[in-house]
């Protein structure tokens, strides 16, 4: 009776619904209600034959909750599928001691710093569900989590933190002066003090350390497996050993300089930035202002065509957007290739310009008048120029620069070699060294010219750029400016302030000479998911020449070099990196950052060359890229003690997958790459870090939007494992966060907010009330003893399995595609389509009312033992808990004792089970049970004629009994009665009876198959108590198919 009272709720729009309602008996009308409502019954007394019967119809039964239980979770499910799960792993030996069965993952370490985001759990996710897919594979898996740990945020949280104290101690301090205290020099000393780097690595250490914890314990709350007890943190001992002893080798092979050149810098942290580092603001305001600078001398093929003593006001017109970089003038850059002319005006004297750029130099000033006078840039290459700014009698060369282009400006490019790239090379070629007058704090300094003492101290990027405009008028060389040019200029990603460029002595690693092995072993042996990502990094590389790796802070990994105190020198070689080595190996990271140390422990034993006291430790602390570029030795140190790691280097390659964000193209897949090829021998074939790149795009609110504090947004992973009121967040527990992971597009960038997550809610409730069903009704059955061969099962059965196999097949595909969503599409199509509204629907009536052991109820079974072990299979790398749930759950022959499906590994359909035919049988037969539906529900919603679709029986006529359709329903007309959940199936009947009701459909076309006739109309027969199908007859207690039934009970 449950299941068929269950049928008049068929119609309900969600139909996970009615799978629900089919485990709970509570809101069903009861018996008396409905017999009171039909009086077809009348001639028995229904209540009393339906509580009789009752105790006779096999209701599904399973200790699997309707809901997930928190406290089971944590308890049990989660120990069983995460840290239980990966120790059984990782305990087991490598299969054959093949590197081709085991599967390494490396972890791209997050930064320890600040609360987990929801880009963190993506990240996490995905590669949690790859290595979960490989365990399931039958592999042994590796994924030891990583941290990053050294670098600037950590710093200035530190500073910051340290700052405050300091405040606090001064305020103190000061209140205790005002007293009449004695704590004047103390107050004094204080306020003084330098920061010691020592005080700055402690507390960074402890911070990053208590971050990582707190992050790691986030990390598993998602359900993540991997060995957490056994991280790599790039402020271990072991690893910064391991990244300086990469350093030696870069250093070994040449590919470590340092060099005074201009870099990026960022003003406020005082550091050097690499590219990677910056953030291009396309709405940067500059004052840009065209120059002029007076021509000192002529070179003979000009004087030929200007005419000596003909233009006495000649300069060379500049434009630039960085005015204040002019006192490091020392050249003027043209084109030789170009053509030039010259302007002129009483007001500006002449000009010399680019023809080109003629007419827009015109339109700032109408007066200028042009002359004819045309030559090649060329021309200019032996004449100088002076600069009013510093000391009468300088002179500077033009020179030749493929960089200048005529599109905008003059084509005269002011060319400062400390303060700008093409510049600096330009200048390197003619001999000029780079002139950067700059501090740290992007201040003049006392290095400029007599003439521009009052600049000492002001901020380029300020005041000393404003200035530097006023000295330009006074002087009479600005020809025009324009103080709101808004164009593209780059930001430190961290401060959110410009940068500059400044020419400092830096370490660099030379990328150029390894790009092209790099470039090529990428093109040729690394997979990338999406493709577009290969070229990508390749163009970051190719575009690439050097890596300036070296930083200004305190909290870092330490370039060993030593410097000369007198000169400043550097003093670095092999044996001075080995020596740094073994002594941070003894002694820790801060013995380097000790002030006052012997400093003779620092030096090679047989070094006589000098006195070590001559010599400080530099202060310069690593690239956190490099740090984290380095962190392939984990694996390879791992690959080592299993006694793989020569088949890793036969093979070419270390790690399977390396995962991250897509910005991790010019971050961390490109630093391991090129520490990975920096460091090994060429002439050899070179190990790659890795075989395939995945990388996932970033997360954004529902409408695109960035995440932000400001705009409310921000929805963080604990949201969705607990909910949130406030968003509108349902609480999904750590499944609900990885089917949010896995429906999504991670390929671009992915969207969350209540609207998908409430979707994602439903379709696990789906997902659980399916398994809750499997369980259910097969608490009685044995695969083992009880399965059925495959030739006695139903065509309905059959068509179920083929389903199941093409769900299996697909998602197998898709799993080897890292296309997830894909898989989520098919399981619900899987479990809404073919389970929810049909296979379920149509067996029901079959399980509970069937004699336990008839063979179309075992045939059922048998098809659903084989649908719960393929949803347990393809469900368990994305669904990791319920599936444990459902694996505790269920039977012995179904887990054959193990503890985790993972250890029984993927489920695969046997591939007889593969019946197209009759998918095409069923989809026809599908079409027909729609067009009977919209009878049904015509009488059933409409007319409230039938409460209920078993009320009534469908005639069906086919005219053409030649007809395929007519063929096709005289093949299935056994079970059509079950599939169409009604009492009676009639084909080309002979009459049709009169009935209360006839729906009719005079001609319906069924795909292209044939044309029918349908009537719904009302049974003549009596509702059975047991079964409730109209199929009883008059005088008989029970229809005939459960009066046998019970009789054999
Ligand atoms: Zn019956």
């Amino acid at each position: 009776m449950l299941a068929t009272a269950c049928r008049s709720l068929r119609s309900q729009p969600r139909r996970y619904l009615c799978l629900r309602q089919l485990i709970s008996t509570r809101q069903f009308p009861s018996a008396r209600q409905f017999s009171t409502l039909n009086p077809l019954l009348s001639d028995i007394n229904f209540e009393d034959a339906e509580h009789k019967y009752s105790s006779t119809v096999i209701l599904p039964k399973s200790d699997f909750g309707n809901r997930s239980n928190a406290k089971l979770i944590e308890s049990t499910l989660k120990p069983q599928a995460t840290s239980q799960l990966y120790e059984w792993n990782i305990k087991r030996d490598v299969k054959n001691n093949d590197l081709n069965n085991l599967f390494i993952l490396h972890d791209g370490p997050p930064y320890a710093n600040g609360d987990l985001h929801i880009g963190h759990a993506l990240n996490k996710i995905l590669k949690d569900i790859i290595i979960r897919f490989q365990l399931l594979e039958g592999k042994k898996v590796h994924y030891k989590p990583g941290w990053d740990c050294h670098g600037l945020p950590i710093e200035l949280k530190t500073l910051e933190k340290l700052g405050k104290e300091r405040k606090q101690e001064i305020k103190k301090l000061k209140k205790q002066l005002k007293e009449g205290a004695d704590v004047k020099d103390e107050l004094e000393s204080l306020e003084h003090q330098r920061l010691s780097s020592l005080d700055i690595i402690r507390l960074s250490k402890q911070h990053a350390l208590a971050t990582q914890k707190v992050q790691s314990q986030s990390f598993q709350e998602m359900g993540i497996m991997g060995d957490f007890q056994h991280p790599y943190l790039t402020l271990h001992r072991s690893f910064v050993i391991n990244q300086l002893k990469i350093f030696k080798k870069l250093f070994d092979h040449g590919l470590i300089h340092r060099q005074e050149k201009p870099v990026y810098w960022g003003c406020e942290n005082a550091t050097a930035l690499a590219e990677g580092e910056l953030e291009y603001n396309n709405k940067h305001e500059s004052k840009t202002a065209y120059v002029k600078f007076p021509i000192s001398k002529l070179g003979n093929k000009l004087s030929a065509t200007l005419g000596s003593g003909q233009f006495p006001r000649l300069s060379a017109l500049i434009w630039t957007s960085t005015p204040w970089t002019l006192a490091s003038n020392k050249a003027i850059c043209v084109n030789q290739r170009y053509k030039y002319t010259v302007l002129t005006s009483d007001e500006d004297g002449q000009l010399i310009v680019g023809t080109e750029l003629k007419d827009s130099i015109k339109e700032l000033k109408p007066e200028l008048k042009e002359t004819g006078i045309e030559f090649s840039g060329a021309d200019l290459l032996d004449c100088t120029y002076t600069n009013p700014l510093l000391e009468e009698g300088s002179e500077f060369p033009f020179l030749h620069g493929s960089h200048v282009t005529n599109i905008t400006g003059t084509a005269l490019v002011h060319t400062a070699p400390g303060h700008g790239q093409d510049d600096y090379l330009v200048c390197l070629k003619n001999g000029i060294k780079p002139y950067s007058p700059v501090d740290h704090r992007g201040r003049y300094t006392s290095e400029l010219p007599s003439t521009l003492a009052d600049f000492i101290g002001l901020k380029v990027l300020g005041e000393g750029n404003d200035k530097m405009l006023e000295r330009l008028k006074e002087l009479q060389m600005c020809f025009a400016r324009n103080d709101h040019y808004i164009h593209s200029y780059p930001y430190d990603w961290r401060s959110k302030k410009p940068i500059i460029i400044r020419a400092t002595p830096q370490w660099f690693i030379d990328v150029s000479k390894i790009k092209e092995v790099t470039t090529k072993a990428l093109q040729e042996r690394v997979h990338f998911h999406p493709e577009k990502g290969s070229k990508r990094l390749i163009s970051f590389i190719n575009n690439r020449n050097e890596w300036c790796i070296s930083r200004q802070r305190s909290w870092g990994v330490p370039i060993p070099v030593l410097y000369k105190k007198d000169t400043g020198e550097p003093f670095l070689n092999d044996e001075v990196i080995q020596k740094v080595t073994e002594v941070i190996e003894k002694e820790d990271i801060d013995s380097w950052f000790e002030e006052n140390d012997d400093m003779s422990k620092w030096f090679p034993d047989n070094f006589t060359a000098g006195n070590p006291d001559d010599y400080v430790k530099g202060k310069d602390t690593m690239d956190v890229w490099f740090d984290s570029g380095s962190s392939w030795r984990v694996i390879e140190k791992y690959l080592e003690e299993e006694g793989l790691v020569e088949q890793a280097h036969h093979r070419g390659y270390l790690a399977d997958i390396y995962l991250e964000g897509s910005d991790q193209h010019r971050g961390w897949f490109q630093s391991s790459l090129l520490t990975k090829v920096g460091s090994s021998d060429l002439d050899k074939k070179i190990v790659l870090p890795y075989r395939t790149i995945v990388t996932h795009g970033f997360t954004l609110d529902e409408k695109g939007e960035k995440m932000s504090k400001s705009l409310g947004n921000t929805v963080l992973p604990r949201d969705i494992l607990n909910g949130n009121k406030q968003l509108k967040i349902p609480s999904l527990g750590i499944d609900g966060l990885r089917l949010w992971v896995a429906q999504s597009d991670y390929s671009s960038d992915v969207s969350v907010g209540p609207t998908v997550l409430k979707h994602v809610g439903e379709n696990l409730k789906k997902i659980r009330f399916t398994f809750k069903f499997l369980l259910g009704n097969l608490n009685d059955f044995n695969a083992s003893t009880d399965s059925v061969a495959y030739e006695e099962l139903d065509n309905l059965d059959r068509y179920v399995l083929s389903e199941t196999y093409n769900l299996e097949r697909s998602c197998l595909q898709s799993y080897k595609a890292f296309n997830y969503s894909k898989i989520v599409k098919d399981v619900n199509h899987f479990v809404n389509s073919v389970l929810s509204s049909i296979y379920f629907d149509v067996r029901k009536d079959c399980l509970y009312t069937d004699h336990p052991k008839s063979l179309k109820r075992r045939a059922t079974q048998t098809v659903l033992t084989e649908i719960l072990r393929t949803l347990e299979s393809v469900l368990c790398p994305i669904l990791p808990i319920i599936t444990q749930e459902v694996w505790n759950s269920s039977s012995g022959d179904v887990t054959q004792g193990l503890a985790s499906p993972f250890m029984l590994q993927w489920h695969t359909v046997d591939n007889s089970f593969h019946r197209p035919d009759l998918e095409q049988d069923f989809k026809s037969l599908f079409s027909l049970r729609n067009r009977i539906k919209v009878l049904t529900d015509t009488a059933m919603r409409k007319d409230k004629n039938v409460r209920n679709s078993l009320e009534t029986v469908v005639y069906v006529t086919v005219n053409d009994e030649q007809s395929d359709l007519y063929n096709l329903l005289k093949k299935y007309e056994q079970g059509m009665d079950d599939y169409l959940l009604v009492s009676k199936f009639v084909l080309n009947g002979d009459r049709i009876p009169t009935a209360d009701y006839n729906y009719e459909d005079v001609s319906a076309e069924i795909d292209d198959l044939g044309n029918c006739k349908i009537n719904v109309v009302k049974s003549d027969k009596l509702k059975c108590p047991r079964c409730w199908k109209f199929t009883r007859d008059e005088g008989d207690e029970l229809c005939d198919r459960c009066n046998d039934v019970v009789d054999h009970l």
